[in-house]
């Protein structure tokens, strides 16, 4: 068992990192679609060039202690910075409150920090680059790599992981494949499954909403495109069959 102090430090440690990784995601979002370097340059105004100092990189912090705008210019920032830092940081400690164990705290907070970084780049109709979806799906299969190595109890098993997250592929490709759009929905997809997995690895109702409410939000931007196709009520159905499809047979 863990002691009560090392669940507040994983807590505590989850939300410092939610924040510093929330504003790496900000880093991410804006770059990433641009074919831009995420290591370089360092992160300046966007209208002014002048470089941001550290003080000026704290998250959310900054943000309000210059009111919103550039310490040099004045231009408006777009709160959205510090809302993804302050989504991400809630988001990490809502994972470390709620799993019955720190060791998979990391690789979930990979797919949800992913989950947060594509619908941003969704939203802002984007081409979203497939690394995302690699990163998403490598996430969620270090869940089970860590839950299998740490003795996680009481999860479902690898079979039934297995079928849920490939029904669920299957389906969303074919959803997509119909709504005419499939090759350019590839980190969706590996979106999609990691929910799946993730879902199916967490509890079947807790997993089911999490994964359920995630992933709505991950289709921010297709929920727009293909409103026509029903496509949000396609992925409602498939994170339900590949929950359940999991449940079943890891039970059985
Ligand atoms: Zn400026």
């Amino acid at each position: 068992m863990e002691s009560a102090a090392t669940r507040l430090l994983a807590t505590v440690a989850s939300g410092v990192f939610g924040l510093l990784i929330g504003s790496f995601l900000n880093v991410v979002v804006y770059r990433l679609p641009r074919a831009m370097s995420i290591a370089r340059p360092p992160s300046h105004c966007p209208a002014c060039d002048a470089q941001l100092s550290a003080l000026d990189n704290i998250p959310v912090l900054s943000w309000l202690a210059l009111r919103g705008r550039c310490r040099h210019c004045g231009t408006p920032i777009s709160p959205r910075y510090p809302v993804i830092e302050l989504v991400t940081g809630v988001l990490f400690v809502g994972l470390a409150l709620a799993l019955p164990s720190v060791k998979p705290i990391a690789s979930l907070a990979g797919v949800v920090a992913t989950t947060i970084a594509v619908a941003a780049i969704d939203v802002d109709n984007l081409r979203v680059p497939p690394v995302l979806g690699w990163f998403a799906a490598a996430s969620a299969a270090s869940l089970l790599a860590v839950s299998t190595a740490g003795h996680v109890p009481g999860r479902l098993g690898w079979a039934g992981i297995g079928a849920g997250t490939a029904v669920a592929a299957w389906l969303l490709h074919w959803a997509l494949d119909r709504a005419g759009d499939g090759s350019r929905r590839f980190p969706d997809i590996a979106l999609c499954v990691a929910w799946g997995w993730a879902a199916g690895w967490l509890t079947l109702g807790g997993g089911l909403a999490i994964g359920f409410a995630l992933a709505v939000l991950a289709l921010a931007s297709p929920l727009r495109r293909f409103a026509q196709t029903r496509c949000v009520i396609a992925f409602a159905a498939i994170l339900s069959v590949a929950t359940i499809v999991a449940g079943a047979i890891a039970t059985r």
